[in-house]
């Protein structure tokens, strides 16, 4: 099992602590910390795989969880892959598979993610939660921490949809609504943290969400055959699924597991909140905050991420790129998911297929190349 320091994001690679307690951003700057393994398995572990059951904790050589420890989990991961037959017809790419992560207890990807922080933020001796979302890492941080038999408090914004809030409650979360987007609800969320001594859970602001989220390039790449896509197409809010699978690819690598190319990644955002596209053509370091921002896509409604530099990097050292789709091509994208390849989409996903499409009209994905999307969740959850 492994063990591991946390370095720096942004000072490194001069700045590293031990993982001990419960650490949250760089103490010096305030950059996001990142997971160091101090060894990860070699390539012949490869075979042991095949014992192990489909959950993300599968790759728990490759995830913060110390010897004998048991994960606070639902069976998160181990989600499809799968061709898209009709689709890649109808828009002439030759290979589209998506990643079907609907499927995720809690019905979105958000799971893997807040499985490993709640298992880290529980053993550490955390009793109550706090997160800020735009819905739908309420329903995780909520299923989660009753799992693991402690309290959690949700911060999300008042146009977070019926079906979302209604789950945030139904797994026991203490669901306050703000008027405003998810930076509010952080606001909201730090406040009540200093005064209440809940553990922070947000995007970025612990090391551990990204360490579940790389599960999905893991699996990704296992479920390929250990051969990495041309590019791979993502709904970018937070950025924790961007910036999780480039770790996974880059461990993947420097371990021995993969070789060749990486995959090129391609951020999606919605045209009414695109501070990482706005970022990518200005060629910057750093998104500046996106004014009034208002999308459908509430899990693309995130105006000044914290991970804004490490998306950037992640996009530039791939070689990949970022558009903008707006609220009709995304939902028009969407229901062809559901209604062509019966894929339950949700709006971030119909993002995705949308911006593949326009990233090969522009030439910069081929027809021939090997494309994956992924739809993050479930299409039900925002149904009114
Ligand atoms: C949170 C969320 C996103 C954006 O996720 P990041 O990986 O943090 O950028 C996309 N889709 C859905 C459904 C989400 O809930």
């Amino acid at each position: 099992m492994p063990t591991w320091r946390l370095e720096c994001s942004a000072c490194l690679p001069t700045r590293s602590r031990d993982a001990s307690g419960l650490p949250g951003v760089c103490e010096e700057c305030g950059a996001p910390y990142l997971v160091r393994y101090d060894a990860l398995p070699p390539p012949e572990a490869k075979t042991l795989l095949r014992e192990e059951r489909w959950t993300m904790w599968r790759y728990s050589g490759w995830l913060p969880l110390a010897d004998g420890e048991r994960p606070v989990t639902l069976g998160e991961g181990g989600t499809p892959l799968l061709h898209l037959n009709r689709l890649a017809e109808r828009h002439r790419f030759e290979h589209l598979w998506v990643k079907e992560e609907g499927t995720n207890p809690t019905g979105s990807f958000k799971a893997r993610g807040l499985a490993a922080a709640v298992t880290r933020a529980s053993r550490a001796g955390a009793r109550h939660l706090v997160v800020p979302t735009a819905g739908n890492a309420g329903i995780a941080t909520a299923a989660y921490a009753t799992r693991a038999g402690v309290r959690a408090r949700v911060y999300a914004p008042n146009t977070t949809p019926r079906v979302i809030c209604e789950q945030i409650r139904a797994f026991g979360g203490d669901l306050i609504l703000i008027d405003g987007h998810i930076g509010d609800c952080g606001t909201a969320a730090r406040e009540y943290a200093t005064q209440s001594g809940a553990v922070d859970v947000s995007t970025l602001r612990e090391p551990y969400r990204i360490e579940g989220k790389k599960t999905l390039g893991l699996e990704l790449a296992e479920q390929l055959g250990w051969r990495v896509p041309d590019a791979i197409v993502y709904p970018t809010g937070g950025g924790t699924g961007l910036i999780g699978m480039w770790k996974a690819f880059a461990e993947l690598r420097q371990s021995g597991w993969i070789s060749g190319t990486l995959p090129r990644l391609y951020s999606v955002q919605a045209a009414g909140c695109a501070p990482i596209v706005r970022a990518v053509e200005s060629n910057a370091e750093r998104a500046t905050p996106w004014e009034h921002p208002t999308t459908v896509a509430a899990g693309l409604r995130v105006p000044a991420p914290l991970g804004d530099r490490l998306m950037l990097r992640a996009i530039r050292e791939s070689g990949g790129g970022a558009v903008a789709v707006s609220d009709e091509t995304l939902t028009a994208a969407a229901r062809e998911l559901q209604t062509i390849e019966a894929i339950d989409a949700c709006p971030e996903g119909g993002a995705a297929l949308a911006g593949a499409i326009e990233l090969k009209r522009r030439g910069a994905i081929l027809a021939s190349e090997r494309v994956v999307i992924f739809n993050t969740g479930g299409g039900w959850l925002y149904r009114s």
